[in-house]
């Protein structure tokens, strides 16, 4: 999130980076930052991990992240509202300064860059052309950048889930966003105190949707990525490994564990174990299931 996370994530042996979190550039002021403060940030990072991939999201306000500079707007479900990629379509101009700032700073390392809260191929259609739009402006203005640059998504809504293997076929990459799957799948406000015990990462149309995920990345010939908060979480490595997951990104101070624990676990007796969880009827059980994995 702040780069004051670089100096962890290299000393705890992070491959790359799995998702930097643009917004936090955004917040808690009342101007927006331009493509020359914008490029030094991306540039900083994707230097600093010296040519491992930094996947850089485009900016995901709205909902738990307002801006300070927009007015409270009155609307009866934030979440369902103006947020991620459709905020940034709203306002092609601002999008295509974030576009320019991360495509200059691809000339100085392996940035990549990923499209938040996508729900299917219309939304990937105009950032693509917007992003083509940016690469032309660079070009004229005779910037140096990848004009290869990789493109993900992150897949967080149900929708986005089951056409992952579409959306894949189209883009470099996936990467699981089970904060907000969670959420969406589940209909329970992340933020909610009242219905948190039933945000569920174990739930079986989650499980079910992050192995659809998985194997749709397989069938489009694109890695998935997970970058929700149970790629950090412990107790659901092994659920993960089991559900073919290979790549995992999270905060930094996980990442010893995670990968002490990856290291320490037999893949190839945890598919079977995994799907006895996904036939599971109530919490219990599965919380039961879980146990046995992690045994
Ligand atoms: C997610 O939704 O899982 C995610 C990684 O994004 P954020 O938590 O920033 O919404
Ligand atoms: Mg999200």
């Amino acid at each position: 999130d702040l780069p004051a996370d670089i100096a962890t994530a290299k000393k705890n042996g992070a491959a790359g980076v799995g998702l930097y979190r643009t917004e936090f550039l955004f917040m808690d002021r009342t101007t927006v930052p331009g493509e020359e403060e914008q490029f030094y940030a991306y540039a900083r990072i994707v230097k600093a991990f010296k040519g491992a991939p930094v996947i850089i999201r485009t900016l995901d306000v709205g909902a738990d992240k307002p801006l300070r500079r927009a007015a409270p707007r009155e609307t009866t479900n934030p979440a369902l509202g103006l947020r991620g990629v459709r905020y940034s379509l709203r306002d092609p101009q601002h999008f295509k300064t974030q576009l320019r700032a991360i495509l200059r700073a691809s000339a100085y390392g392996a940035a990549r860059i990923m499209f938040p809260m996508l729900t299917g191929m219309q939304e990937l259609v105009q950032v693509a052309q917007l992003l083509e739009e940016a690469k032309a402006e660079l070009a004229a203005r005779k910037h140096r950048f990848n004009v290869r640059i990789p493109l993900g998504c992150v897949i967080e809504t149900p929708a986005a889930a089951l056409l992952a293997k579409r959306l894949g076929r189209c883009v470099d990459f996936l990467s699981i966003g089970t904060n907000d799957l969670v959420q969406y799948t589940l209909a329970v406000d992340r933020g909610d105190n009242d219905v948190a015990h039933l945000f569920d990462p174990l739930h079986p149309a989650v499980l079910l949707l992050i192995r659809n995920i998985i194997r749709a990345g397989l069938e489009a010939r694109v890695p998935v990525t997970l970058c929700g908060e149970m790629a950090g979480d412990l107790r659901y490595t092994r659920l993960l490994l089991g559900l073919g997951l290979r790549e995992f990104s999270m905060n930094s101070a996980s990442l010893l564990e995670v990968k002490w624990l990856i290291q320490n676990s037999d893949v190839s007796r945890l598919r079977a174990r995994v799907n006895r969880l996904l036939a599971s009827h109530t919490p219990q059980e599965a919380l039961a299931l879980l146990e046995r994995i992690n045994k």
